[in-house]
This record gives structure tokens, sequence and C-alpha cells, in this order.
């Protein structure tokens, strides 16, 4: 088997290393720099704390994956709802969790502000804590990813801009390979990428916003507002926090934050704790949506797949989903064939649906 994935964000180069340990010859195309996508811009977040079954079974995967490339640190994932109808929700998620067997416990504020003192728990109805969810360094991801590929045979080629001219022939600016099989994870780029020979996908695109502040002096959690409608996981000595997502043209989007994104986030955690730090960088990057939430990953067409449509969970999901996508090319079973086929076959759609971007429910827990 002879394959081409296109993208090298984490997404593509899980896809190329899992290609490449199943034995097939792999290349890899990306455009600019490895992680220059969403991959290197995003918060990393990594948790299992999901009430849908299937996602709990992803999530369990790629959890494990990760811990296995020493690229996981613990770091308990904590998530409040200050008004009713968000409290009953997230009674009902943790209730849900609890019986797919995630680690997670509900937590009255109270005790919520005994374990974490610099949090003002303040105002909030109820609290989940997810005890075996951790964070990821994204730069530390696509490196070791990247490296491992390249350990097990991948060829990696940066800088090289590809466009397809059938679903198994790609073409560089230098050359023109025909390919046993190609995977297109290119992020919002694979819509225009495989539309051009034919292929039309349910795929809409966001811009998410994040911020790193300066150092902090106390102890939390990563942390979800689900009234509010923000995050933030600890980083270093600092907080990441983010939020700010809106539907936005990726042929033309900014990748600077907004000064108000930044104002509102600094807002957020003077409310939400006794800490008042100043912002030292922020940035934006773009994220994928698909009408139901779900992504888009399988066969589109002979010789061809897509990966993309991750609603803001593809770093945490990708070695699950590029083991996942390597054996479905290759045609062999993987630990989530039986869960995942008709959840996230991009066929599901026929790409003329009409949606909104940030409509997708599961989009609530992390940006
Ligand atoms: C601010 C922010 C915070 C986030 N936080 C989290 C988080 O905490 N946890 C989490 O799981 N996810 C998070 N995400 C989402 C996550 O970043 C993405 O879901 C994930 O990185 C998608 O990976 P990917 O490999 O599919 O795409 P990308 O990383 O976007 O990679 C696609 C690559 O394809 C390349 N490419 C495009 N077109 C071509 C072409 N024609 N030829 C060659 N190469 C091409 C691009 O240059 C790019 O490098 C966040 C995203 C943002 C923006």
């Amino acid at each position: 088997m002879n394959a081409a994935v296109v993208g090298g964000g984490a997404v593509g180069l899980s896809t190329a290393l899992a290609l490449a340990r199943r034995g097939a010859s792999v290349t890899l195309f990306e455009r600019d720099t490895l992680g220059s996508g969403a991959s290197g811009r995003a918060a990393g977040l990594c948790y299992d704390a999901f009430a849908d079954d299937v996602d709990a079974a992803v999530a369990a995967d790629a959890l494990g994956r990760y811990r296995d490339l020493g690229l996981f640190e613990p770091q308990p994932y904590g998530w409040v709802a200050r008004d009713e109808s968000d409290a009953t929700a997230v009674r009902e998620q943790i209730a849900q969790m609890q019986s797919n067997g995630v680690a997670v416990e509900a937590l009255t504020p109270a005790a919520l502000g005994d374990r974490y003192p610099a949090l003002d728990t303040s105002g909030i109805e109820v609290a989940g804590l997810a005890r075996d969810a951790g964070v990821l360094d994204p730069d530390e991801v696509v490196a070791t990813l990247a490296e491992q590929a390249r350990a097990d045979g991948a060829t990696i080629e940066t800088e090289t801009p590809v466009s397809l001219t059938s679903p198994t022939t790609v073409e560089t600016p230098s050359e023109t390979r025909t390919f046993d099989a190609v995977v297109a994870a290119a992020g919002p780029e694979t819509k225009p990428l495989v539309a051009d020979i034919g292929v039309s996908l349910a795929l809409k695109t966001y811009r998410a916003q994040a911020l790193v502040t300066e150092p902090v002096d106390a102890t939390l959690p990563s942390f979800y507002d689900a009234t509010r409608e923000f995050y933030w996981r600890p980083k270093a000595d600092a907080l990441l926090l983010g939020d700010g997502a809106h539907e936005v043209d990726p042929m033309d989007w900014n990748p600077d934050a907004d000064a108000e994104f930044v104002t509102r986030s600094l807002d957020r955690v003077e409310q939400t704790s006794a800490l008042t730090p100043a912002c030292d960088r922020a940035w934006a990057g773009l994220c994928t949506a698909t009408p139901d939430g779900a992504p888009l990953a399988g066969q589109v067409a002979d010789g061809l797949w897509v990966a993309t449509g991750w609603q803001g969970h593809g770093l945490m999901r990708a070695p699950a989903m590029g083991d996942y996508l390597a054996a479905d090319v290759l045609n062999r079973p993987s630990p989530l064939s039986e869960h995942l086929p008709d959840r996230v076959d991009p066929t599901r759609f026929d790409g003329s649906e009409e949606f909104a971007a940030l409509d997708d429910p599961t989009r609530d827990w992390v940006e």
C-alpha cells in the first residue's frame, strides 16, 4: 500500500504514523510547516469527560495512546453551571459519564472551593470534576508524532502545497504522483481540496481564540464555565483561556485575537477567581464543524478518505482517529471500528446541507 496524507496537523501526522506502523509506505504533504494550522494553536485540553458512549470510547483510546507516547500530563478537568437549566444538564451528563465508566464526580460549590481555594465559587450551582483528564503541549504533540512517523518510515514533505487531480493523484508544485490511497486531513482546506474532484463536504469553519496570562500564583484545575461559556487550563505557571468562537470564511480571517476577547477573558478570570492576571500573548485559529457535530472521517471516493470536522476536539482525538483511519484505509480492524463507521461516515451528508457552524451541542464543552 502506497499512501499519501495531506496535512501536517495532529490528525494527518497521527494517520501517517498509524499507516506506517501498519506497514504502509507513506508520504505526508504539508503546505507550510508542521502544526501551522489549528494543531499548533490549540489549547491542549485532553479529557475523557464525554456523556456519549462513542465519544467516551474514542477519548479512552486517544488518552491511552497519548499516555504511551509520553505526551499526556494529568490535570483534573472541572466544569460548572450557574443556572438551573445548565445545572440539570451537567447533573445528567455526570450520571451518564459515570455509567460509561468515566472517573467523574459531582461536587457542591463548597467542595469545589475546598479543593481549589483560589476559585470563587459564588453563583455556581453544580460542578463536575473529571479526575483522569489531562493536558497536552500542542507543539510537543506535533514534533513527537512527526518524529515517530519518520522513525517508522514515513516521508514528510513540508512547504509542499498539493491539489488533487483524481481521488488518488496528488499534484505538488514539482510533480504529479499517484497513490493507492489518499487521506485528506487538511483542516478547513479539506473542503476545497476534494471539491476540485467533485466531492462535496458538509463542513463549515469557525474561528476560536485563546490567550495565555502572565504567571499566576494558584493551584487550579482545567475549567469550563458552561453558563459564562469560557474555559481555561493551567499552562506552566500561567493560565490559558479560550472562547470567542464565530463562523468565518476560511480564506479571509484574522489570526490575531480581538482586543475585546482579551478584555472579556481577563474580566472572567477576575469574576471567577481571586486572580487579576495580565495577558502575555493571544491568538486565533480555525476549527471545523459539521451539521451533527460528529467528524467527517472515512472514505468519500475510490481511494480517497477525508478526516476533518473535529468541532474543536481534534487534538485530543487525533491518535485514536489516526489509527481508526489507517485501519480503514488498509481494510483492517481497529479498536474503534466497531463503534465508529456510521457515526463518522462523511457520506452521511451530501454536502448541500444548510447549517450554522456553532449550533452543535458538543461544542459547548470546548471551543
Ligand atoms: C484556539 C483553539 C483552541 C483549541 N483547543 C483545543 C483543545 O483544547 N483540545 C482539542 O482537542 N482541540 C482543540 N482545538 C481544535 C484542534 O486544534 C483541531 O481540532 C485540530 O488541531 C485539528 O487537527 P487537524 O490535523 O485536522 O488540522 P490542522 O492542524 O489544521 O492541520 C491541517 C494542515 O493541513 C495543511 N494544509 C491545508 N491545505 C493543504 C494543502 N492543499 N496541501 C498541503 N497541506 C495543506 C495546513 O497547513 C495544516 O497544517 C482548538 C483549536 C483552536 C483554534
